[in-house]
């Protein structure tokens, strides 16, 4: 009985394209390919993202970010590979999927004369099992503009109720495309609490975005995408072995010290010195009891390991020649209307 009860959730966990989906799994994304005539635009992605937690989509303009997430979305049509979103194929199932999963684009278009409660309340109607308005309104922050009309709404509060309308069908999965782009940084930390609250109710978060600070403080995992394939995958600390890089010692010399023998050939920029040593520990301990016996202070000391943004910009390579797709490609239409 047990067994034929494994068999059968075993078979339930698989899509109609066979896609092995891990019951843990909200997203699964195998071999996955789009062109746009002719023009390829993503060349064969995997991605596994798991229930309930924040992922982000890291990429420069033209990678495939978008594409992927259309595709996911049930928005656009996949060319090649298969794909699994809450155990269903988007392609094929994009209206059961409609109620589970909510979308924030970079600009939604409302009513400017409806209220903010008005607003979320009509969202809430278009679905079967909507989370209470006032809960929606409390999970992102705009209580006290409850009976605004939107047009009164800064930039930042505007955001959120694009965020409260993604939420209002109460969706398990929830895509945000560049949620904080044009924030100031108090709106970007407010929003980013409004991320974590997300993750906090157990949702699962896909979010595309050109902030590495975004990533790091979001995300549990992220990829980045260049050229429509995926370079690297991992947490935003553990990424491309970030972790593991070698550290680089960075400090200012006085402008009359000269750097202890053993680091001579160290180029000075600034006053300041830079040096990736083989041993960091001995590196470390030469340079501070050369400091302590000549009476030198090492201003700024610092020991640096490889930040987000390095490791990203050294795996997308020189802007122009991730961009260069994007020359080639021939227009098609943008969907205009969700
Ligand atoms: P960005 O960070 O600028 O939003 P992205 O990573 O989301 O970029 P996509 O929008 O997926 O990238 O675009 C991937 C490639 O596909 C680009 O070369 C782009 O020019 C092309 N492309 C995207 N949409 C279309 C379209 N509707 N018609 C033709 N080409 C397109």
């Amino acid at each position: 009985m047990a067994v034929a009860m494994a068999k059968a959730k075993a078979k339930a966990m698989r899509d109609a394209d066979g896609v092995d989906v891990d019951p843990g799994a909200a997203v699964v994304v195998r071999g996955l390919t789009k062109s746009y005539r002719g023009v390829p635009a993503v060349r064969g992605i995997d991605l596994e993202i798991r229930r309930g937690e924040i992922f982000a989509l890291l990429g420069p303009n033209g990678a495939g970010k978008t594409t992927t997430v259309e595709i996911l979305e049930g928005y656009r049509a996949r060319d090649g590979g298969a794909v699994s979103v809450l155990g269903h194929d988007p392609g094929r199932a994009r209206s059961r999927l409609k109620a589970r999963i909510g979308i924030v684009l970079q600009s939604t278009g409302v009513d400017r004369y409806l209220t903010v409660a008005e607003t979320i309340t009509m969202y809430a109607s278009y679905y079967p099992h909507p989370r209470p308005v006032n809960e929606v309104i409390e999970l992102v922050g705009l209580e006290a503009k409850r009976d605004a009309r939107v047009a009164k709404l800064s930039g930042g509060q505007q955001r959120r109720l694009d965020v409260a309308i993604a939420l209002a069908g109460d969706p398990e999965l929830l895509f945000l495309d560049e949620p904080t782009t044009g924030f100031d940084p108090s709106a970007r930390h407010e929003a980013w609490d409004v991320v974590k609250n997300l993750a906090a109710l157990g949702k699962t978060v896909v979010l595309t975005t050109h902030y590495m600070d975004e990533a790091q403080y979001l995300a549990d995992r992220v990829a980045v995408i260049a050229a429509g394939r995926i370079v690297a995958q991992g947490t935003p600390a553990t990424l491309a072995g970030r972790d593991t890089a070698r550290a680089r010692i960075r400090c200012r010399l006085p402008e009359d010290a000269l750097p202890p023998e053993e680091f001579a050939g160290v180029a000075i920029a600034d006053g300041y010195i830079e040096f990736t040593p083989d041993d960091i520990t001995r590196a470390l301990h030469r340079l501070t009891g050369w400091a302590i016996e000549q009476s030198v202070s090492l201003d700024g000391l610092q020991i640096v390991r490889p930040s987000l943004e390095d490791v990203y910009l050294e795996l997308t390579g020189p802007p122009s020649a991730v961009g260069a797709d994007r020359l080639g490609s021939a227009a098609i239409p943008e969907r205009t209307s969700r």
